[in-house]
């Protein structure tokens, strides 16, 4: 697993604190409660990498997990608290936006969804950001434990459906352990390790 090696780097609260060797990276966003806490800790293979079920919106950073020589996953803040005040939501959209367009390190996004609820307005916003600069992206359609197989592949085709070229997308579960491989495969390739 190229992503067992995975450790906490740091929190970073300012684009000023961002790391700055020349490495790659590769974010993961998703809707506050998707399953992306979840989902880096199944990938990694560590139960405790990123807090599951953190306070909502409390903490607005980009934590950075370093899995190689200058080669990092970065956790976006959850989106999609009502409690998270406005001016903070705003405050943050802008940092995220500068962040996209600016960080040359970054090499793909990962869209982490429920299953259940894929592709939500602030999925799509994420998906927009990588298509504006011509990142690759990946979504991971999580908690599919909670649908049978049939279930999962009519969602699967009707996402891809929907995305057309703008991102690949595969089924996902912590819980089962479903499609960890598939998904550290598309990770690894983007961090070149
Ligand atoms: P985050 O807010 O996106 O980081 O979401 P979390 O990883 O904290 O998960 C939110 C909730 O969904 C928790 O109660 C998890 O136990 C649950 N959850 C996460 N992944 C899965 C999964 O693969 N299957 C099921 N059934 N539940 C999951």
């Amino acid at each position: 697993n190229p992503l067992a090696k995975a450790k906490y780097h740091d929190s970073v609260h300012n684009l000023r604190q961002l790391p700055a060797a020349d490495g790659r990276e590769v974010v993961f966003a998703g809707r506050s409660n998707a399953g992306k806490s979840s989902a880096l800790n199944a990938l990694s293979n560590q139960k405790g990498l990123a807090r599951v079920s953190k306070t909502p919106g409390r903490t607005q950073a980009l934590n950075y997990f370093e899995v190689g020589a200058d080669r990092y996953l970065v956790d976006l803040p959850g989106y999609g608290y009502a409690k998270v005040p406005e001016a903070m939501r705003e405050a943050w959209k802008k940092t995220i936006n500068i962040y996209f367009q600016t960080r040359e390190q970054l090499t793909g996004l990962v869209i982490v969804m429920d299953i259940r609820h894929p592709l939500r307005e602030y999925d799509l916003q994420m998906l927009d950001y990588a298509v504006a600069r011509g990142l690759p992206a990946h979504c991971l359609l999580t908690k599919a434990d909670k649908f049978g197989r049939g279930e999962q592949a009519k969602t699967l085709a009707a996402v891809r459906r929907e995305l057309g070229d703008r991102a690949s997308a595969q089924v996902f579960s912590a819980d089962a352990k479903l499609g960890l491989e598939e998904a550290r495969a598309v990770i690894a390739a983007w961090l070149g390790i």
